[in-house]
């Protein structure tokens, strides 16, 4: 881990939604999953668990939700405007926030230390050595 001050700023990209991250994540993972792909652009997609009291927010967010492979429901909250996605919940457990950390000012916090859902992950990336790695969900 960093050894980032909190609070640390976050914002989507045209600036309607701020938030503040008071304290350090609990876990940060990186999620190799087709649908997080889609989401992420990219190879995959980065999550932060954080408690819902560790999240100040500000701005007009619109919410979305759908299935997930393992069974869950993902809920994911965007900016109206932009459209960037800010966090995802499990609307059976709200308290667990699943913060989308590259919003954040200072990115150095996002360290993953686990990596899922490696069973889908794109053949030219290489998990770096020393993570824990799932094939599926955990
Ligand atoms: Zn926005
Ligand atoms: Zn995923």
């Amino acid at each position: 881990m960093s050894d980032a001050k909190y609070p640390i700023r976050g914002a989507c990209q045209c600036g309607g939604v701020q938030y503040q991250l008071l304290s350090a994540p609990k876990m940060i993972v990186a999620c190799h999953c087709k649908e997080c792909q889609k989401l992420s652009t990219s190879a995959f997609s980065i999550t932060a668990m954080v408690d819902k009291e560790q999240l100040l927010i500000e701005g007009e967010m619109a919410d979305w939700r759908r299935g997930s492979d393992s069974g869950n429901v993902s809920a994911a909250k965007f900016c109206v405007t932009c459209g960037n996605r800010i966090y995802h919940f499990d609307p059976a457990k709200p308290d667990l926030l699943k913060l989308k950390p590259s919003t954040l000012e200072d990115t150095s916090i996002i360290q993953p230390t686990a990596h899922i859902w490696v069973s889908e992950k794109q053949d030219w990336y290489e998990i770096p050595a020393g993570m824990t790695v799932f094939q599926g969900q955990s």
